[in-house]
């Protein structure tokens, strides 16, 4: 089974890597009545809510940056691949350059850390969004969930202190690459986007975690959003502009093969691969 695909804007390359992949129970979208979930799920001939870990590599200008690292071991045996899909892309550890954190949730970061708390990637300069760096390192949670992640978060930013680069939106990562500020699913929640003078590709982050329940209905969120509020605004914003502007995206947790385009359909959005 491949775990890559890839796509370029102008001399960029984009793989995405699939780590692994999941499912979710209809109480993880506290907001949504249930028959609104069967129903989305009935007529996409589906009866679960799945969900894939993505990490991506961006090839420009001799740089390569890994984009958020995967969950590791943290969510069982159908995880935490990552090193299988950078082997089938044919790239090393060392070769990455830049490990881009579009934020510090366990699934995107316990892949840049091991066991015991080393930096996996030894060449990589960390860049990750200010305001996320800030809220991880300084709130003071009484969530015992977001306290764990917490002491994930600081350990990340403890294993690459001296290499890291902290960034906000429109600030470039690596040559054609822009970080995109996606607020809402944590403060400083990020994507980038990848452009040249004809084309756009955009990285929507974690703004839908249940491509086909979100997709279909972008209003309905998920109980992992800190603000759903704003993670609302910010998915229909985002989904809206990659439809109108016919610009290719992906995502942290969209489905293989997740790389395609949006077409829009009354108040729901249909991914097309390619
Ligand atoms: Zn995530």
């Amino acid at each position: 089974m491949t775990r890559i695909n890839s796509t370029k804007v102008g001399d960029i390359e984009i793989i995405a890597l699939t780590d692994g992949a999941s499912q979710f129970g209809p109480e993880m979208f506290p907001e949504t009545e249930e028959k609104i979930i069967t129903d989305i799920l009935r007529n996409a001939n589906t009866e679960s809510i799945d969900t894939n870990f993505n990490a991506f590599i961006v090839k420009s200008a001799g740089n390569t940056m890994l984009v958020d690292a995967g969950p590791r071991d943290l969510f069982g045996e159908t995880c935490g691949f990552l090193s299988d899909a950078l082997t089938e892309a044919g790239i090393a550890n060392d070769d990455i350059t830049h490990l881009y954190l579009t934020h510090l949730h366990p699934d995107h970061i316990a892949g840049a850390l091991t066991q015991d708390g080393q930096a996996v990637f030894e060449k990589a300069q960390m860049i990750v969004s200010e305001a996320d760096h800030a809220f991880w390192s300084n709130e003071v949670f009484t969530d015992e969930t977001l306290s764990q992640w917490q002491v994930l978060a600081k350990a990340c930013i403890a294993a690459y202190t001296g290499r890291t680069e902290l960034v906000s939106d429109g600030d470039k990562l690596i040559n054609g690459v822009t970080a995109l500020a996606l607020p809402g699913h944590t403060p400083g929640h990020m994507g980038f986007r990848a452009d040249n003078a004809s084309e756009s590709f955009i990285h929507v982050g974690d703004i839908a975690h249940a491509p086909v329940l979100q997709l279909a209905n972008p209003d309905i969120g998920i109980v992992f959003d800190i603000d759903m509020d704003v993670a609302r605004d910010t998915r229909k914003r985002t989904f809206d502009m990659v439809a109108t502007d016919g610009m290719k995206l992906s995502g942290g947790h969209f489905l293989r093969p997740n790389i395609g385009t949006l077409d829009r359909v009354g108040k729901s959005y249909i991914f097309n691969v390619g």
